[in-house]
């Protein structure tokens, strides 16, 4: 053999792939990661334009808290002797709702259940139980070291060590949160409210989101909270480059994989669009499900679990994007860091229906000159909408969705349009190009309601050598989850190869 053979290949720099690559390189195993483009973090990556510091997805941060198994992030930093320093977010999520539903999601627990029950007093009973019943989960969760459920020695451990919190999760795994919310609640509108509690991160209905899912950012974000990574959502990955860097491990950008190379059916390489070949004993793919089995390997040879995985899971859709800079005074005086939108509950799901706002400026001022905040505002869109127009059209449509998702926000934040100070709007053309995902896709979405989260795949795939890791992984989207997804991943390749 007369080229460098690494232990592990990982295709891409996601917060999963990074996890993963950062957990193995501090094994000791001989690792590189290729990154198609110019920075890490992916769908957790930033840009910066005018003295501004955009996040370009991600920005309610889980997993950065200080105590438990659960706050993976932390860990998952702490493994290559890194710490970010972050500002603990007091509120996740100010809703504002049909219905008049005007409501903070506190981070003191209490607090939170009794802002709801202000609303739903003849509910009390069942916010409380369906909420105690997240907790449960996460409690569950919260006890065990979260690693690969493929590994069987690991199992077996955690099962003698924890069996109560592990019965607890067999239990769960196949719920959705929606049929444990109707067992305690009856009234629609709550349920609406749950529905959307759910919907603000899984992108679909409470009846379609895993319970453990649920369990999981319903009770964290009273646990370990919601912290905001000083410098903005980019240092997390940003610095889990250095340590892998640190640990000996190496990354290299404008490295785009064209193609995963095998023999005799097993994975043994990637070659990049500029044609240079890296030989790897082990080759994990941060990319989406559909352009790992689509894109990277034969599209007509997609194994059979894969298709049939396809049946269970459709792609959710991309985002429309504005990042605003905008003059200070335009927010009022007690203004929450997270927001939703939604004037009518029959648009909860449609395209452009719910408005996600961000507004990282007021845990950190550092990221916009003095005098200004940013607001990122995003909202589901489908590539198919920005598809086949001439450039032309393109900037009017944008134009046009901009405008319209500003007038709507100026219900909450009057003036607005008057303070704006910069716009940059990404449609999910943007998406697909900047962050190298199938349609822009925000990640993989029930195509109907599935058993929780049995089918879920976990890291190993059906092409001996060839791993997934990431949001197209058990448990699904969110930093915290794809850093679970790294550590599982991590944990099975370091066992593969006797680390
Ligand atoms: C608008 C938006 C808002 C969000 N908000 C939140 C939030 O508030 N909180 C939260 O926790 N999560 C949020 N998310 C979800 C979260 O960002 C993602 O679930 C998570 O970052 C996905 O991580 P990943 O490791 O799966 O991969 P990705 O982030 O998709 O990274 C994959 C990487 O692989 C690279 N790559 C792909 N193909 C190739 C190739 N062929 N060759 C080389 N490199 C390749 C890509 O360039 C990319 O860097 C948000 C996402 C979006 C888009």
């Amino acid at each position: 053999m007369n080229y460098e053979l690494f232990d592990v290949i990982v295709i891409g720099s996601g917060i999963g792939g990074l996890v993963t690559a950062t957990q193995l390189a501090a094994k000791g195993a001989k690792v590189l990661v290729l990154e198609r483009y110019l920075i890490p973090g992916g769908s957790a990556g930033y840009f910066q334009h005018q003295g501004y510091t955009f996040d370009v997805g991600a920005s309610m941060i889980f997993g950065l808290g200080n105590k438990g198994t659960t706050n993976l992030l932390t860990h998952a930093l702490e493994a290559v002797n890194l710490h970010i320093e972050s500002i603990t977010d007091p509120v996740q999520i100010h809703y504002h709702l049909p219905n008049g539903l005007n409501l903070k999601v506190d981070r003191d627990y209490e607090k939170f259940l009794q802002n709801l029950i202000a609303y739903f007093p003849n509910e009390e009973k069942g916010i409380r139980s369906f909420y105690d019943e997240c907790q449960k989960v996460f409690n569950s969760l919260n006890s065990i070291e979260l690693l690969s459920l493929e590994e069987l020695g690991y199992v077996l451990r955690v099962f003698f060590q924890h069996p109560l919190a592990c019965l607890g999760l067999a239990k769960y795994l196949p719920q959705n949160a929606g049929d444990v919310a109707r067992r305690y609640i009856k009234d629609p509108l709550l349920l609406k409210f749950i529905d959307i509690e759910c919907y603000c991160w899984s992108v679909v209905p409470a009846n379609m989101t895993p319970m453990i899912n649920a369990g999981m950012v319903f009770s964290d974000r009273h646990y370990g909270g919601v912290n905001y990574p000083k410098g903005g959502v980019g240092q997390i990955a940003q610095k889990l480059v250095e340590g892998l860097e640190k640990a000996g491990g190496q990354i290299q950008y404008q490295a785009r994989v064209t193609k995963i190379l095998t023999e005799q059916g097993r994975a043994i390489g990637v070659q990049l669009a500029n044609g240079k070949v890296y030989h790897g004993k082990r080759i994990v793919s941060n990319a989406t499900r559909w352009d790992t089995f689509e894109k990277l390997l034969p599209a007509d040879k997609i194994p059979a679990n894969e298709k049939n995985w396809q049946q269970q899971y459709k792609k959710s859709p991309s985002f429309l994007s504005l990042h605003i800079g905008v003059k200070a005074y335009v927010l009022p005086a007690v203004t929450e860091c997270h927001h939703i939108l939604l004037e009518d509950w029959q648009n909860m799901e449609l395209a452009r229906g719910t408005i996600f706002v961000s507004i990282p400026t007021l845990l950190d001022p550092d990221l916009a000159p003095t005098g200004y905040h940013i607001i990122h505002a995003f909202t589901p869109d489908w590539i198919t909408d920005w598809q086949g127009l001439t450039p032309t059209e393109y900037a009017e449509k944008k134009e046009q969705a901009a405008g319209e998702i500003i007038d709507r926000l100026e219900q909450i934040f009057p003036g607005l349009d008057a303070g704006l100070d910069y716009m940059e709007v990404g449609t999910p053309l943007t998406h697909r190009r900047f962050l190298g995902r199938v349609d822009g896709t925000y990640g993989p979405i029930p195509k109907r309601k599935l058993w929780g989260l049995l089918a879920m795949p976990f890291n190993r795939t059906a092409i001996p050598n060839l791993y997934c890791v990431g949001d197209s992984t058990f448990p699904g989207q969110g930093l915290n989850a794809v850093a679970f997804s790294g550590f599982a991943c991590a944990h099975r390749i370091a066992v593969d190869l006797g680390l």
